[in-house]
């Protein structure tokens, strides 16, 4: 389809009008074509020969409206940090309407009703950030929201400094967050709540429309869902770093990227974001922050749905997140089934990487060729004994697979990325970009896409992070 036969559906804005507001989005000045996401036109049905047009720039940049535009801002609220905000809402992200199923959001395209004291931008630096990692998120077969493309600008915005706007179009199955319920129930609005509960069973769990039970068992499957990403993001070495609760997808995707990292080292004490003081949305914490968002949810959705059934669906949640941990761990050590033990084999892994300060990508990349000579994995670490010790354990358990060496190893590689989208790998890019050159961001972006393929020409994005560049921690402040 061209863009000029685009035609838009606007499915939330049926809702009362309490959940919106609509806004026209402020378009940037002198925008230019960064990144356009070729899979992500497919699946809304664009053409891709448009993506690179001058009325696509526009297009992203809100100043083009296809027919059936009716632009809009959703309004949440959410705990941050643990204490509740009873009103946020899209401050920077501006709803421009649905496609194919998916709803597409420009983000840093003017201020909303939503927008606080906030200018209703985003800067390059985290515009680039979002845009390759959700991409990267989808390369991992994690559930992510998606983009289909990124724009700068000539756009001054101030953050510690003058930097400049951009705007990424993001678009997402679902855009509804635990906050979104949260902001209903705290308002004593129950129509909308249930309004709400509605749309969100259609839009996200549409196999529980009408059936017995429905709404007991919508919370149930938000449960699922979010364990299992839980499961996904810590098996991946993922870290979120703002899991308020306005951060936290009812349809169980990652959301919101602002100051996320991949691990270095593995380290379960590890806070990418540099405002959280005490590590509340550690790498670590992350599966009891998951719970913990679970149950405001189930503060919000207690005027509709009885606590006790709800409360049963909470007691499946550490039991999803361990199974499913559990399974995608024997994968990434190349197991052909779980078995008894298997945890324990984990915990004693985990604690030996963190012990050594072994990168947590590299390992599982290296542990993917073990063919029992130790020595490329013990080079991984200053001593030998602690990885020598779980070794020797390996060895027994990989004794009780039934596929060959080279079976598990074409496993293991296909299950082991050889590249995440490290902190490091992306100051880089951004370094480059501010300087004009965005060369780098099409060379991340088809690696990202495929982690595991070798790339041999990206080697040194392969390795364990440089010292000096570790465990760089971000601000939300983007
Ligand atoms: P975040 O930490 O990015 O998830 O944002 C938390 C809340 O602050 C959301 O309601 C955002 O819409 C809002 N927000 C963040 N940055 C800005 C900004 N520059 N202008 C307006 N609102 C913002
Ligand atoms: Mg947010």
């Amino acid at each position: 389809m061209k863009l000029n036969e685009i035609k838009l559906t606007n499915p939330y804005l049926k809702l009362p009008a309490e959940c919106h507001d609509r806004v026209k989005p402020s378009p940037l000045t002198k925008p230019f074509l960064i990144h356009a996401n070729e899979a992500v036109a497919e699946m809304l049905g664009i053409d891709k020969e448009e993506l690179y047009t001058d009325e696509f720039v526009d297009f992203v940049n809100g100043a083009y409206q296809p027919e059936g535009s009716d632009a809009f801002a959703m309004c949440y609220a959410g705990h941050q940090f643990g204490f509740f905000v009873d009103r946020l809402g899209d401050g920077r992200a501006i709803n421009i309407g649905t496609l194919n199923g998916l709803h597409m959001q420009l983000k840093g395209a003017g201020q909303t009703k939503y927008s606080r004291s906030g200018d209703g931008r985003a800067v390059l630096r985290s515009s680039i950030r979002e845009y390759l990692m959700s991409e990267a998120m989808h390369g991992l077969g994690i559930e992510t929201t998606r983009a289909l493309a990124l724009i700068g600008s000539e756009h001054s915005v101030f953050r510690q400094e003058w930097e400049k706007g951009a705007i990424v179009l993001r678009v997402s199955p679902s855009w509804v967050r635990f906050g979104t319920f949260e902001y209903f129930a705290h308002k004593k609005k129950f129509k909308e709540l249930e309004a709400l509960r509605d749309y969100a069973i259609a839009e996200s769990y549409p196999h529980l429309i009408d059936v017995e039970n429905a709404y007991a068992r919508f919370f149930g499957e938000v449960v699922k869902r979010t364990a299992r990403l839980m499961a996904e993001w810590q098996a991946v070495g993922f870290n979120h770093g703002v899991m308020n609760t306005d951060n936290m997808s009812i349809a169980g995707l990652t959301i919101d990227y602002g100051p996320y990292a991949f691990l270095d080292e593995y380290d379960a004490g590890y806070i990418c974001n540099h405002t959280d003081q005490y590590g509340r949305y550690s790498f670590g914490n992350q599966p009891s922050i998951g719970e913990w968002n679970l149950r405001a949810l189930m503060a919000a959705l207690s005027p509709l749905i009885q606590m006790e059934k709800m409360e049963e669906n909470m007691t499946q949640y550490w039991k999803i997140y361990r199974e499913h941990y559990l399974k995608l761990m024997c994968r990434k050590m190349g197991f052909d089934e779980v078995l008894d033990g298997d945890l324990d084999l984990v915990k004693h892994m985990l604690g030996t990487l963190q012990g050594l300060h072994i990168d947590y990508t590299l390992f599982f990349r290296t542990l993917s060729r073990y063919t029992g000579d130790r020595a490329g994995i013990l080079k991984l670490g200053l001593y030998h004994k602690p990885m020598q010790d779980w070794l020797d354990d390996y060895d027994k358990r990989l004794a009780q697979n039934s596929s060959t060496q080279q079976e598990r190893e074409e496993r293991m590689l296909q299950t082991n990325p050889k590249f995440v989208l490290k902190n490091y790998m992306l100051q880089e890019v951004i370094d480059a970009a501010e300087k004009d050159d965005f060369s780098l961001i099409d060379r991340l972006f088809r690696i990202v896409q495929d982690p595991y393929a070798e790339h041999p020409a990206y080697e040194r994005w392969a390795g364990a992070t440089p010292d000096e560049l570790k465990n760089t921690k971000l601000s939300c402040s983007s």
